[in-house]
């Protein structure tokens, strides 16, 4: 591993992860994500440069649009630092290969929909159809063994959640379905299945958490991309490391 190299992919993730901010919350509006440039979303103030600079601009500014005192979310500078630092976990853990794309494109495809759906409780179909050939071809270049496992994790993925859906009537969200036919896609079966599970347990936790800190029960959906999200990331760096040491368990 290379220090500078690291560093430099760091800083290529936190400029990647401002740009992901901006397509997560346009997309889903059917707005242009070059055209208008970022503005203040309540005083349509045009960001300069300066305001632009990711994670320092937050912490520089206070968190407030310099036009009009808004606060900005915190989610923003977390998504900068969260894309920079995968970036630059991936190039330690995986170094440059074919493998190294697949895992950028994986976690910038996780960023993106994690900020639709924290914005709106949706995970937009256009940025699942965007990366779709993206991690095929990259499955391609760097197939899992044995490759065919790719085809069947999606295929499991995306039925066990649209089954989820069927029973549920609605309680799984079809963004949610698609997700997983790319999880599948990229984690294979196995780890696609671990990946569920592991969503399903954080999505609990956080649940709980939630309606404790809201307090009288007020009924406003918790969104389940973040959840899925976490545990996808999680399994893709540690899966064979959870399912070996749960095959040695028994
Ligand atoms: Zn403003």
């Amino acid at each position: 591993m290379d220090m500078a190299y690291t560093i430099l992919i760091f800083v290529f993730g936190l400029v990647f992860g401002s740009f992901f901010n901006v397509v997560g919350l346009r997309v889903p509006k059917k707005e242009s994500i070059v055209f208008p440039p970022s503005h203040c979303t309540t005083c349509q103030r045009q960001l300069t440069a300066i305001d632009l600079v990711p994670v320092l601009s937050y912490l520089f500014l206070g968190g407030k649009c310099r036009g009009c005192g808004q606060k900005i979310s915190w989610i923003y500078p977390l998504m900068e630092l969260l894309t920079g630092g995968l970036f630059a976990f991936s190039y330690w853990r995986i170094g440059f290969s074919q493998e190294f794309v697949v895992a950028l494109l994986f976690i910038s495809l996780l960023i993106i929909i994690v900020v639709s759906d924290f914005a709106y409780m949706l995970i937009p179909d256009k940025v699942l159809f965007f990366f779709l050939p993206l991690l095929a071809l990259g499955r391609v270049l760097s197939p899992l063994t044995p490759w065919w496992d790719s085809i069947v994790g999606a295929v499991v993925g995306f039925s066990i959640l649209y089954g989820i859906a069927v029973v549920s009537r609605g309680g799984m969200g079809g963004g949610d379905i698609k997700l997983f036919f790319l999880l599948g896609l990229v984690l294979g079966t196995l780890q696609t299945l671990l990946t569920l599970f592991i969503a399903a347990v954080i999505g609990m936790v956080v649940g709980i958490v939630v309606l404790k800190v809201r307090q009288q029960g007020r009924k406003t959906p918790v969104p389940f991309g973040p959840s899925i999200a976490l545990a996808a990331v999680l399994v893709y760096f540690y899966g064979n490391v959870l399912i070996d040491w749960y095959v040695g368990l028994w």
